[in-house]
């Protein structure tokens, strides 16, 4: 538990510190330039109560985000908390998808950054030639473009898309990561922001590429599944969330309120 402030009366403390962590997020996302203006989504599931979770309310800057600004709602898109805001109905439509699919997943995440959307839009996708891109590949799958996700109906295609991955390449459009904490969530993003990003850079350099042999990239995929679990050394994102809300505590303080 990181949280230092209390929760408002009527509230437990495992929603509270779900609150506090997902705003952190937000503004996280923000500072390190993968925002939309508005856009895009972040959603948590609220501790004990796994039919219920929290989502931005529509119009705030991620900057600003606090934990008491967020709006829990249930998986058929009822509010559940005191609220003047409302959540972006595509958001619901993500979101639901993937913690309804997913009961070990307690975070998602949705961009539309240009490196995601511009790897997104190839049609070879993420290309496994470079090392940070076979770390992403051994969990990534994809779902072809559905247009603006706001029909529940699109829940299942969502849903069938991301099976087990932890990253999904959302064709045209962007990217969404799912974790079993707000952590783990972001530092699957921050890895596929970061390999999306050296695929473009790579391409606009317009060099002859230097191919990985097949049965390596065979063999990578198979030891990063490892390297990535509780079993491995580098579990993701137990040990980068602390740092970051340190980091964050030193920029811009106040999510926890
Ligand atoms: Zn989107």
């Amino acid at each position: 538990m990181n949280s230092r402030t209390k929760p408002p009366a009527g509230m437990g403390a495992g929603e509270w510190q779900a609150r506090v962590d997902l705003a952190a997020c937000y503004r996280l996302v923000d500072m390190h330039g993968w925002s939309d203006l508005l856009g895009t989504h972040i959603s948590a599931r609220v501790p004990g109560e796994p039919d219920h979770f929290l989502l931005n309310p529509y119009g705030n800057l991620w900057d600003e985000m606090c934990a008491s600004d967020l709006i829990k709602v249930d998986m058929d898109g009822n509010v559940k908390s005191e609220t003047n805001g409302y959540v972006n109905p595509a958001g619901f439509t993500i979101h639901s998808a993937i913690l309804m699919a997913r009961p070990e997943v307690n975070c998602a995440m949705h961009t539309h950054t240009p490196a995601g959307v511009g790897v997104a839009t190839q049609k070879g996708g993420l290309l496994p030639i470079t090392q940070h891109a076979l770390h992403v590949l051994a969990h990534l799958g994809y779902a072809e473009y559905g247009g603006f996700e706001t029909d529940p109906a699109e829940r299942d295609r969502i849903a069938a898309a991301i099976e087990d991955h932890n990253v999904l390449v959302l064709k045209n459009h962007g990217l969404i990561t799912a974790g079993r904490s707000v952590g783990e969530a972001f530092v699957w993003m921050y890895r596929a922001e970061r390999a999306c990003k050296m695929q473009l850079a790579i391409q606009q350099a317009g060099a002859e590429i230097e191919p990985i042999d097949t049965a390596l990239v065979e063999k990578s995929l198979a030891l990063n599944k490892e390297l990535n679990s509780d079993k491995g050394h580098r579990p993701i994102g137990k040990n980068e969330w602390p740092a970051l809300l340190r980091k964050l505590d030193r920029v811009n303080p106040g999510y926890d309120q």
